[in-house]
C-alpha cells in the first residue's frame, strides 16, 4: 500500500509545476470547492482549511482534488500526508487523486502519476512511523501489533494474575477492561471521569483497574508488544519530545484529513504538533455524521477547529448534495433536523424524482430478509447491479437471517463490518506463527503456538515462554528447547519450521513454509479441514500483495480484511454482489439503492444506546449517515415484532416493535411512502371449483410403485 512513487518519464523529466496543466479535470468543482482546492495555491494563505458541510456534498471528492491540485502546483507527493478513517478509504483517495492527476497533467496512458506514499490511517501511520523511529524512541524495531482479540487475552492474563478474576463480586470481563483503558488513552480523561460518564457500573473497581492498567502496560512493554491504542499513544507521547516533534513535522509540507468528527482527542493532538501553526492542514468533515463518540471520537475537535491556531482557520462550507434525489434529501434533513444540537446546514440537490424513500412493514425478520431478497432482485432487474445495492444494519448479527435467505437463493454478498477473516481459529494461527517468529518475545502469538504442537499443554506452553522471557535471544533458547518426549517429535517439526523463519527468507515464501507445516496441524485439530484450507489459500493470495512478512503482518492486524468468508464464497473482483455493512462501516460510501434493516426502536436506537441523551443523538446521527448513502432507492425496514434472545430476566421471547423514535409519525407521514409487502401478497386465493375430487392417497402410493 505504501509503495513507493513511481513517476513517469514525463513526470522525471519536468517539475510538475512546469507541466501544462489541462484545467478540465477542475471543471466539474462547484465555486465553494473550487474555493477549497485553490486555498492557499496560487497566493500564499498560511491560515489552516475547514471544510464542513453535510453529507455528499463532495468532502472527500474536494479533499482528493485539493491533493492533486496541490501537486500540480508542485507539493511534492512524498511530503503529503493524508489520513482517513480505514485502509480502504485511503486507497480509494490515492486512485481518486491519480486519476484527477492523470486527466490534468495529460499523462500518457502508461504512464503512472505519481502516487502518495502516505496515505492511511492513523494507526497505520502510527505504525509506520514508529517503526522507523523506533531506535530514538527505546522501541524494538521488530515489535508486534497486537488485535482486539491479542489485546483482550493479555489483558486477562494481568486480570487472572492480579487474582481480580476470582474475586467475590464480579469484576469487570476483560473485554471491558480494555474498553474502559482504550477509552482512557484516546480520551485523554482520567481513570475516574471515564468510569463515571461511560462504565458508571465499574466505578467501584477504580483501583483494582488502575493497577490492572499498569500490569497490561508492563506486559505489552515486557512482551515488546503494542495494541491499537499505543500506536496513537507513542506517536503522540513522540509529538511532546521538542526535537522528535520537529523532526517529523518537518517532513510533512501539507497535512489533509477526511471525516474529521470521527477524530479523538489524541489523534487532534498529534496533528496540532504536526501543524502547530495550522499552516498547510486541512480538514474535512461532517458534524451531523460524528458517529464513533463510543470509541472516544470527540466531535468538539471539528466544531472549535476554527479557533484553536493563532489565526482563524478558513471555514468553506458545502451546501450543494450531488449524491441523493430531493425526497431522499428532505427525508434524511428532517431526520436529523430532529437533533437537539446541531449545526445547521440544509443541503439541495438538482436531482428531482418522484419516489419517496420507502417505510416498508415486514411481520418479523424472516419477513424482512425474504423482502429484502426480492428487493434487491427485482431492482436488478431495472438495471441496478448488485454492486450498486447495499443492506445496512445496526450490528452485524443483525444480517444473520438475511445471510442464509441470500445463499438460499445463491445471490452473492460481502459482508463489511462483521465477524473478521482474521478471527477465525485457522487464520489465527498461522498468523500467529509469523508473529512470533517476527517476534520470539510475544506471549500471546508463543502461548497459541505452542499448544498447536501435539503433545504441548497450556501448562509446558507456559513454562516455555517463561524461559524465553528470561532469555537474551530467545529465538535461540526456542530453538534449543527441552521438550518432554510426548511432544518431542512433533516440536522437532516445529523447531525446523522456526529455524526457517528466522533466516532472512522471502516473501511469500516463508508463509509456504508455515502453510505446509500446518497442514496437518489443521486436519488434526478440525473436522471441517477443506474449508479452512479455502481460507488459508485466500490468505496467500493477500499476502502475495504485501512486500515483507513485516508489513504484511502489521497491515492485516491493523485494517484487517473486513469481508468474512460467507458460503456464497468470497467474490473476485469482477464479479457483481451485493455489499452488506454495518452502519459504522458504511461510513463514506454510496450506492444506488439502499435498504436498512430494524429500524425500530431498540435497534436504531441500539437498546444498549440509551442510557443518556448523547447516546441517543450518536444513534439518530447513525440513521442519518445510513440514510444518506443512497443516491436513488431508499427502504427502511420495520419489522413488526422481533425475536430477543439471551434475555436475562425473561428468556428468549418474540418482542413487539415499533418505528424508530427518529422517525415521528408526521415526519413518517410526510417524508415516506408507506409499504406492507404482505398485504400485497396476500390476495385471496379463487374458491376451488365445486365437485373437484384430489386422490392424493392415490398419488402418495405412486410414487412407490
Ligand atoms: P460523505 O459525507 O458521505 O462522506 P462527501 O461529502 O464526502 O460525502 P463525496 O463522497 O465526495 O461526498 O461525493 C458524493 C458524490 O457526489 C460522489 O459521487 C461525487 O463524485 C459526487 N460529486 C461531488 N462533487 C461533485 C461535483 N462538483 N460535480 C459532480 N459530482 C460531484
Ligand atoms: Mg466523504
Amino acid at each position: 500500500m505504501y509503495a513507493c512513487t513511481v513517476a513517469g518519464p514525463f513526470l522525471q523529466s519536468a517539475p510538475m509545476s512546469a507541466v501544462v496543466t489541462r484545467p478540465d479535470s477542475f471543471a466539474q468543482l462547484n465555486p465553494q470547492q473550487r474555493d477549497a482546492v485553490e486555498h492557499g495555491v496560487a497566493e500564499p494563505d498560511g491560515r489552516p482549511l475547514l471544510v464542513i458541510a453535510g453529507a455528499g456534498s463532495g468532502k472527500t471528492m474536494t479533499l482528493a482534488h485539493r491533493v492533486a491540485r496541490l501537486v500540480i502546483a508542485g507539493a511534492d507527493p512524498q511530503r503529503v500526508l493524508l489520513l482517513t478513517f480505514s485502509r480502504r478509504a485511503a486507497q480509494e483517495m490515492v486512485r481518486r487523486v491519480g486519476r484527477t492527476l492523470h486527466q490534468a497533467l495529460g499523462l500518457p496512458g502508461a504512464t503512472r502519476a505519481p502516487t502518495l506514499p502516505w496515505a492511511g490511517t492513523f494507526h497505520g501511520i502510527g505504525a509506520r512511523l514508529l517503526r522507523e523511529y523506533a531506535a530514538a524512541i527505546g522501541l524494538p524495531e521488530r515489535f508486534t501489533i497486537l488485535d482486539r482479540a491479542d489485546a483482550e487475552d493479555l489483558m486477562n492474563l494481568a486480570r487472572q494474575e492480579g487474582g481480580w478474576a476470582a474475586a467475590r463480586s464480579r469484576f469487570p470481563q476483560k473485554g471491558t477492561c480494555l474498553a474502559i483503558y482504550s477509552r482512557v488513552v484516546n480520551s485523554q480523561r482520567s481513570l475516574p471521569e471515564v468510569l463515571r460518564d461511560a462504565f458508571p457500573w465499574c466505578e467501584g473497581w477504580a483501583a483494582e483497574l488502575n493497577t490492572l492498567f499498569a500490569a497490561y502496560t508492563a506486559a505489552k512493554q515486557q512482551q515488546h508488544s503494542l495494541d491499537y491504542d499505543d500506536l496513537l499513544q507513542y506517536w503522540a507521547a513522540m509529538m511532546e519530545e521538542p526535537a522528535l516533534a520537529a523532526h517529523i513535522a518537518a517532513r510533512f509540507d501539507h497535512v489533509l484529513v477526511d471525516e474529521y468528527q470521527d477524530t479523538n482527542r489524541l489523534q487532534a493532538a498529534v496533528l496540532h504538533a504536526l501543524k502547530p501553526d495550522g499552516r498547510g492542514l486541512t480538514v474535512v468533515g461532517d458534524d451531523a455524521q460524528s458517529i464513533y463518540g463510543f470509541r472516544a471520537a470527540e466531535v468538539r475537535n471539528i466544531l472549535d477547529f476554527p479557533h484553536q491556531f493563532g489565526q482563524p482557520a478558513r471555514v468553506v462550507p458545502l451546501e450543494r448534495n450531488y449524491r441523493s434525489t430531493q425526497p431522499l434529501l428532505d427525508a434524511s434533513n428532517a431526520v436529523i433536523a430532529l437533533a437537539p444540537e446541531r449545526h445547521a446546514k440544509q443541503l439541495w440537490t438538482d436531482r428531482t424524482a418522484a419516489a419517496r424513500p420507502r417505510l416498508v412493514a415486514v411481520a418479523d425478520e424472516g419477513e424482512q430478509a425474504r423482502c429484502v431478497a426480492d428487493r434487491v432482485l427485482a431492482l436488478r432487474e431495472e438495471g441496478f447491479k448488485l454492486r450498486s445495492q447495499a443492506v445496512l444494519f445496526r450490528t452485524s448479527h443483525h444480517s444473520a437471517a438475511l445471510e442464509l435467505e441470500l445463499t438460499r437463493r445463491q445471490i452473492p454478498f460481502v459482508k463489511f463490518g462483521g465477524l473478521k477473516f482474521l478471527e477465525s481459529a485457522h487464520v489465527k494461527d498461522v498468523l500467529c506463527v509469523l508473529r512470533w517468529a517476527e517476534n520470539p518475545r510475544s506471549r500471546i502469538a508463543g502461548f497459541r503456538v505452542a499448544q498447536l504442537v501435539a503433545g504441548v499443554g497450556p501448562a509446558h506452553a507456559r513454562k516455555l515462554l517463561d524461559a524465553l522471557e528470561q532469555a537474551a535471544d530467545p529465538a535461540a533458547a526456542l530453538l534449543a528447547w527441552p521438550m518432554p518426549p510426548a511432544a518431542q517429535q512433533d516440536w522437532s517439526g516445529f523447531v525446523a519450521l522456526y529455524a526457517q523463519l528466522q533466516q532472512a527468507g522471502s516473501w511469500p515464501g516463508d508463509l509456504d513454509w508455515v502453510m505446509r507445516w500446518y497442514e496437518p496441524v489443521l486436519q488434526r485439530l478440525h473436522d471441517d479441514a477443506p474449508a479452512r484450507q479455502a481460507d488459508l489459500q485466500q490468505l496467500a493470495r493477500i499476502a502475495a500483495g504485501h512486500a515483507s512478512r513485516e508489513r504484511f503482518i502489521t497491515e492485516l492486524t491493523l485494517d484487517p480484511p473486513d469481508a468474512s468468508s460467507d458460503e456464497a464464497g468470497p467474490p473476485h473482483l469482477d464479479e457483481d454482489y451485493l455489499v452488506l455493512s454495518t452502519l459504522h462501516s458504511a461510513k463514506g460510501q454510496e450506492w444506488a439503492a439502499v435498504q436498512i434493516l430494524n429500524v425500530v426502536d431498540g435497534c436504531i436506537p441500539s437498546e444498549m444506546s440509551t442510557r443518556d441523551s448523547a447516546q441517543i443523538d450518536e444513534e439518530r446521527r447513525l440513521l442519518y449517515v445510513g440514510m444518506t448513502r443512497a443516491k436513488q432507492h431508499l427502504d427502511l425496514l420495520v419489522p413488526q415484532r422481533f425475536y430477543v434472545t439471551d434475555q436475562v430476566k425473561h428468556g428468549d421471547r418474540h418482542v413487539y416493535a415499533s418505528l424508530s423514535r427518529f422517525i415521528p409519525e408526521d415526519l413518517a407521514q410526510r417524508y415516506f411512502e408507506r409499504v406492507t409487502p404482505l398485504a400485497d401478497a396476500a390476495a385471496p386465493a379463487a374458491p376451488l371449483a365445486l365437485g373437484q375430487r384430489f386422490d392424493i392417497g392415490m398419488r402418495l402410493k405412486g410414487r412407490w410403485a
